[in-house]
């Protein structure tokens, strides 16, 4: 990135300071002397794949663009209802998914990209990755990469730690695989099934230009409810985009 994009990208930070979510646990720790959307480059390991590494947790925040983004899938039965309801409005999303479940459900994943939707690497287990030696990080990061681009043709250039658990030394392990780190800013918390009401609502008031949106397709009483807060999310003049549509890749953002 050059220094007047990075330079405009911190102003628009400074500007969203206070949009977070105060559930964002290691997040906001980490992200809070610079704001918001603060983008932390580390440097990579020398080599000629290295990039830098970005830990993001929201776009732009000029214009009505928001990412809306599903975590821990594919889960047969409820990832088919989130991309119907992404299908109807003609919308794409970025799924955040984990190798272990898209070994078992390989098609479903490649399903997922094929309705023209983004593809994160979600670690291979699903594991507090802030906790593990650097060899298993790796290889969590290596597993996931390699079965998501068997299965869908797509190789993620963006990573979501499970948890938000990954330390700032760990950077350059990422930024190996050629991952950038990528967070979020409203958190639905829908895996502790708070009812469709209580999702829906945690969406329509916490949204703002520049959100990147924490849902899971992982149980069905969000998959019910999402074309509820995709409607509602149009009705206030946003633009859905995917990770890489706000942030580009990690070697361009
Ligand atoms: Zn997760």
């Amino acid at each position: 990135m050059d220094l007047s994009r990075r330079d405009f990208l911190q102003k628009l930070a400074a500007l969203g300071a206070g949009l977070a979510s105060p559930a964002l646990g290691w997040a906001a720790q980490t992200a809070a002397p610079g704001g918001p959307g603060t983008i932390r480059r580390a440097t990579a390991a020398a080599g000629s794949g290295a990039v830098g590494v970005h830990f993001v947790n929201h776009g732009p925040g000029l214009g009505r663009r928001i990412a809306v983004t599903f975590d821990d899938g594919p889960t047969p039965g409820v990832t088919e209802k989130v991309l119907a309801a992404l299908r109807e409005r003609h919308l794409s999303a970025t799924f955040f998914m984990i190798g272990e479940r898209v070994a078992a459900s390989p098609s479903l994943a490649h399903r997922v990209r094929g309705e023209g939707h983004e593809i994160g690497n979600h670690s291979y287990t699903h594991p507090q990755l802030g906790r593990l030696p650097a060899p298993q990080v790796l290889s969590q990061l290596q597993k996931t990469q390699e079965v998501i681009e068997q299965s869908t043709g797509f190789r993620p250039c963006w990573m979501r730690p499970p948890y938000g658990s990954f330390r700032p030394a760990q950077a350059p392990l990422a930024a190996q695989e050629g991952l950038g780190v990528v967070l979020w800013n409203v958190d639905t918390r829908d895996w502790a099934r708070p009812g469709t009401e209580r999702i829906l609502e945690t969406v329509l008031t916490q949204a703002r230009p520049g959100s990147i949106v924490l849902m899971h397709d992982l149980h069905l009483q969000t998959a019910e409810v999402v074309g509820r807060i995709l409607d509602g999310l149009l009705e206030r003049g946003f633009e859905l985009t995917t990770i890489s549509g706000f942030l580009g890749s990690p070697r361009t953002a």
